[in-house]
């Protein structure tokens, strides 16, 4: 047990930060409609700058580091820095498109406890009408590969207008490629930071109002022919909180209010940028800091401590509609850390 954490939890400073999510790159090689990054792109994280991390991260009581982006396998040296993280003790949990999985999985299995692998569609066509890329092949390709280099993959769909339909499907191509689960989240189409988009992008992606009885039938079904699949956990959500997706969406129209959210993500993990850039979290913009500063001391800067105080006091308009939440018990954060 850390004691730090309890100084997380009690007030809006971090003596640990149990969950370190690092952008290798803001590069990538999806064209995703909801995002810019593959647009604008072109930084990597430093390998000089991971190194001081591996330095510092463990001196803070960092468990696991999120490899993240942008797409992490695109950093030429990702796998030199997953090694430095792991030789300090580190474990690591990698977010990738999969796109060049399938050349890295034998190295990515080795170093990361746990592979993420976004997939929108269950056919190819759904895939590339989100993803912006015919690449369901190379993706399902890199998830097999992953499989059998002995990884442990999750799946995890960003729900939408083009997929909602395909969630029973998703479930058994899950199956099929052998994943330990498979998990989902709504489409965000509220926020700007997370994806650095342009504030006039696309919201296409949201259901309309024909799609949200179709919607909650494709939700009713899944909890008919897939039940065993919720009660094995093999879905990671139970039934109660994809039917919140269903409410998210009619949120978005008008027809229900935005389900609650609680989340404490800012007081036990942060977002660390390829360029060394911090964010209390995936969607909220950091505040400005100390340029070249200890990790310790960045993230307690007056403006950083300043930023998550207004978020626990719910002033900040991101959290009302947040697809992506995260909470953690006293408990839960005192004992297992993350
Ligand atoms: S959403 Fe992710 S995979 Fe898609 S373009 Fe953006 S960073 Fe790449
Ligand atoms: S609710 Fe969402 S936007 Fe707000 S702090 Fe949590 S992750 Fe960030």
């Amino acid at each position: 047990m850390d004691a730090r954490l309890a100084v997380n939890l009690l007030s809006d400073r971090l003596a640990a930060l149990p969950l370190a999510i690092v952008y290798l790159t803001d590069r990538c090689n999806s064209r995703c409609v909801t995002c810019d990054y593959w647009r604008h792109g072109q930084t990597n994280l430093p390998p000089a700058a991971a190194q001081r991390l591996a330095r510092e991260l463990p001196a803070l009581g960092a468990q696991v580091v999120l490899l993240s982006g942008g797409e992490p396998l695109l950093h030429p040296q990702w796998a030199e820095i997953a090694a430095v993280f792991q030789a300090a003790r580190l474990r690591l949990w990698l977010l990738t498109a999969g796109l060049a999985l399938a050349r890295h999985a034998v190295r990515a299995a080795a170093l990361c406890e746990t592979i993420t692998v976004s997939l929108d569609g269950a056919t190819p066509a759904t895939y590339q009408a989100i993803r912006g890329v015919d690449a369901f092949a190379a993706v399902t390709a890199g998830v097999r590969a992953a499989v059998a280099a002995g990884a442990a993959v999750t799946l995890r769909c960003t729900v939408q207008r083009a997929n909602y339909a395909e969630l029973p499907a998703l479930v058994d191509l899950g199956h099929a490629l052998g994943v330990r689960q498979v998990s989902f989240l709504p489409v965000d189409v509220s926020t700007h930071v997370a994806f650095a988009r342009a504030a006039d992008y696309d919201q296409t992606m949201a259901l309309r109002p024909a799609d949200l009885p179709r919607f909650a039938a494709v939700l009713a079904g899944l909890e008919r022919t897939h039940a065993a699949d919720f009660t094995s956990g093999f879905i990671a959500e139970r039934p109660a909180k994809l039917r919140r997706l269903h409410q998210y969406f009619a949120a978005l129209l008008g027809q229900a209010a935005f389900p609650p959210v609680a989340c404490n993500a800012p007081r036990f993990s942060a977002v660390i940028g390829a360029d060394g850039h911090l964010q209390p979290c995936y969607f909220i913009p950091g505040a400005s800091q100390p340029n070249g500063a200890p990790l310790a001391q960045a993230l307690n800067a007056p403006a950083a401590v300043a930023l998550r105080r207004a978020i626990r006091q719910g002033e900040r308009a991101e959290c009302a509609r947040c697809v992506c939440a995260l909470r953690r018990g006293p408990r839960q954060l005192l004992l297992a850390g993350v």
